[in-house]
């Protein structure tokens, strides 16, 4: 059975037996809620993010476009695609990059 973990995301219609699965594992997610697109999927169980976002710039009172790249593990019961906006939720390290798990994914665009 899947388990609440206290953020607002439905739960994901499929099961795994992934222990770093915060719905149907042993990892507890805490901390910041971030979202992105989807940019790779390329590694094991783990999604690239790419965040846009525009930084002001005080001398020159405009915006410059900044973006930035996340790692986060990807449940096999989730399993975000390239192109996906994802729900991501900060859980302990899983490994040197990630820090992050996905909860949610929403219609790609
Ligand atoms: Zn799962």
């Amino acid at each position: 059975m899947a388990k609440d973990i206290g953020l607002d995301v439905p739960t994901p219609s499929e099961e795994c037996d992934d222990k770093n699965c915060p719905f149907h594992g042993t990892l507890p997610v805490r901390g910041q809620i971030l979202f992105g697109t989807v940019v790779s999927n390329k590694m094991d169980k783990t999604v690239v993010i790419q965040q846009k976002y525009d930084k002001l710039i005080n001398k020159y009172q405009r915006y410059e476009k900044r973006q930035s790249k996340i790692h986060a593990h990807n449940p096999p019961c989730i399993n975000a695609k390239v192109g996906d906006v994802v729900e991501i939720a900060e859980c302990r390290p899983l490994s040197k990059t990630k820090s992050y798990v996905v909860v949610k994914t929403e219609a790609r665009k």
